[in-house]
């Protein structure tokens, strides 16, 4: 079967014609023009302008970086933005479904509820990788995205490329490969490899490695063909001003980024060696991200007993898989020294 992009998106969608903005038009950016158009405040105090809708400067930089066009790539408001856009282009409320495999990050979930869309779960096997086979016998002819996060949250491993690549090759919905800690991984990214497979959808957020969660932007990364379509329903300014020209500055300190990287990476490392010594701690899950999750002994009186040391863990017991797991992010090496004490005289 060949891959069809206009059967997956929503009728009304397929119909849409995108409010077409003042600044769709014409950015002010700094040119001679006279813009009297958009019924802003003519006081310049560097945001009474609009943004430009289409964030082009930012677009050709991360084009530029990863050898795409900025025809691949479309800006959210946080990746949590450009998530509920692909449900909003591409499931239908109370008819479509999704597949997402727990233990996962929560918001796919969450995102599904909100969108009416029914959630199928198919869970990742003991040792966290993805069944294949259970998730194509989970699909219908309804099942529109299959969302998996690699590295994946919480556990913190990389699935298998073949799994992936089996998965990309037998379903003829979309599949979103949530990239937000491959800047921490090994395992390769599969953002360029969307001429091999046009049901791909990659995304990536700047809230991890980047370090700028309190900015809000979160990218998605795919065919001409899927970003025009997202493009179709996004709101026409929602990457505002101070976001576009914050992140530019950042993203350009390549050094800065390299650096902070390489020191979470060598504190990871430091920090499973240091965890492996401590006796409550009963296993150490591999990982290619930016935290540790662990199984303790008890991880409800873990979780408090670090708690009121004055340090705040995530606890993930309650997820499948995850029983009495706690997980770790790696702070500074002067933060991950404080729970190790912590840890050490519990
Ligand atoms: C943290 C995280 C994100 C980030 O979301 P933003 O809305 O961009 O901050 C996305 N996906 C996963 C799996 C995450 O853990």
């Amino acid at each position: 079967m060949k891959f069809d992009l206009n059967r997956l998106v929503r009728e009304n969608v397929r119909e849409l014609k995108p409010y077409s903005s003042a600044r769709d038009e014409y950015i002010s950016d700094g040119s001679k023009m006279v813009f009297i158009d958009a019924n802003e405040s003519p006081y310049s105090n560097g945001i009474n302008r609009y943004p430009d809708p289409q964030q082009r400067q930012l677009k050709t930089l991360l084009a530029k970086t990863f050898s795409l066009s900025p025809a691949n790539i479309l800006l959210g408001n946080g990746s949590d933005e450009v998530l509920d856009l692909i449900f909003r282009a591409f499931c239908e409320p109370h008819k479509d479904n999704i597949i997402t495999m727990p233990p996962t990050y929560g918001m796919y979930k969450v995102l599904a509820g909100i969108n009416a869309i029914e959630n199928r779960e198919v869970l990742l096997t003991e040792s966290f990788e993805l069944d294949v086979d259970k998730i194509l016998e989970s699909k219908n002819s309804n099942t529109k995205v299959i969302f998996l996060c690699s590295p994946n949250n919480p556990t913190g491993n990389s699935f298998s490329g073949i799994h992936i690549e089996n998965l990309l090759n037998n379903f003829q919905g979309l599949i979103v490969i949530d990239e937000a800690y491959i800047d921490f991984a090994t395992k390769s990214s599969w953002l360029n490899r969307f001429d091999q497979f046009p049901n791909l959808i990659v995304t990536r957020t700047f809230s991890k490695a980047y370090g700028m969660a309190g900015l809000r932007l979160g990218v998605c990364y795919a065919s001409e063909d899927i970003i025009t379509i997202l493009n179709r329903i996004k709101p026409p300014y929602n990457v505002n001003e101070l976001t576009q020209r914050k992140a530019l500055q950042m993203i350009q300190n390549t050094a800065l980024l390299e650096e902070q990287i390489t020191e979470i990476l060598a504190e990871r490392d430091r920090m499973i060696r240091q965890l492996a010594e401590i006796n409550y701690i009963n296993k150490i899950y591999p990982t290619d991200a930016n935290f540790i999750l662990v199984k303790v002994d008890d991880a409800d009186k873990r979780y408090k007993e670090i708690l009121e040391s004055g340090v705040v863990v995530r606890n993930r017991s309650t997820q499948p898989l995850c029983d009495n797991t706690l997980r770790f992010t790696i702070g500074t090496p002067k933060e991950n020294e404080t729970l190790l004490k912590i840890l050490n005289s519990l």
